[in-house]
C-alpha cells in the first residue's frame, strides 16, 4: 500500500490527519515513523505559503505523496489576528498562549472567531515536487474560560453554534465540521485520484 506522509511533529495534528485519512487507500505516516526529522519554519505572511514550503520539504526529503497544514485562529475583535502567527502568539507554550489570547479580549462584546486551515499536498515528482492547495473554515466563538478535555490548542475555548466547545465535541463531529476536517473533504478526490493504483 502507498504511504501517505502527515508533514507535522504536532501530535493533535497528527491523531486527527490518521483519523480523517483513516478510509484512504494508503499508510498514513508521520515524520518519526520514517526516522525523518525535520523543523520547517513558518516565516511566510500567509498559510498556503507556509503549508507549501512545509509540504515542498518533507516530500524532497522523503520521496513520498505528503500533506501539510498551517492554520491559525481569526479573532474578529483583533482584526483578524494572530492568524498565520498563531502559534507564536502570546508565548511558547500553548497553555501560555490561550491565556494571553483570553486577556486580550477581556471585556470584548465581539468574542466572534474562526478557524483556518490551509492544506498543501505535495506530489513527488521531476524535478521539483508539485504542490497543490486546499482551505477549510470553521467559525464560533471564543469562551471567557476553557472547557472540554478532547482535540488540542484553542478546542476548550473554542465554542461552536451548537453551544459546545471543540474540546466537548466527539472527535468525530469534530472532524465533520473543523477547518481541517474540511480541507481534507477538499482534497479527498485528488488524494483518491493519485492514489489508485497503477
Ligand atoms: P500551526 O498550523 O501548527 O502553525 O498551528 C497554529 C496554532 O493553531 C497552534 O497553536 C495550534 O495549537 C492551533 N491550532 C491549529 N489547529 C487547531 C485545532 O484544530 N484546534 C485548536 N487549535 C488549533
Amino acid at each position: 500500500m502507498r504511504q501517505l506522509l502527515v508533514a507535522t511533529n504536532n501530535g493533535g495534528k497528527l491523531t486527527e490527519f490518521r483519523r480523517l485519512l483513516s478510509d484512504l487507500p494508503a499508510r498514513v505516516v508521520g515524520p518519526a515513523e520514517i526516522g525523518l526529522e525535520l523543523d520547517v519554519p513558518e516565516p511566510h505572511f500567509t498559510y498556503a505559503e507556509n503549508a507549501a514550503a512545509k509540504a515542498d520539504a518533507f516530500c524532497r526529503a522523503s520521496g513520498l505523496l505528503t500533506l501539510a497544514d498551517d492554520s491559525g485562529l481569526e479573532v474578529r475583535a483583533l482584526g483578524g489576528a494572530p492568524g498565520v502567527r498563531t502559534g507564536r502568539y502570546g508565548g511558547p507554550g500553548v497553555a501560555d498562549r490561550v491565556r494571553y489570547l483570553l486577556g486580550e479580549l477581556d471585556g470584548a462584546t465581539d468574542r466572534s472567531a474562526r478557524m483556518v486551515c490551509w492544506l498543501a499536498l505535495a506530489i513527488p515528482l521531476e524535478p521539483v515536487p508539485q504542490v497543490e492547495l486546499f482551505e477549510g473554515t470553521m467559525e464560533g466563538w471564543l469562551t471567557a474560560e476553557p472547557r472540554g478535555t478532547g482535540g488540542f490548542g484553542y478546542d476548550p475555548v473554542f465554542q461552536l453554534p451548537v453551544g459546545l466547545t471543540t474540546a466537548e465535541l466527539p472527535a468525530g463531529d469534530k472532524d465533520r465540521i473543523s477547518h481541517r476536517g474540511r480541507a481534507v473533504a477538499a482534497a479527498r478526490p485528488r488524494l483518491m485520484e493519485l492514489l489508485q493504483p497503477g
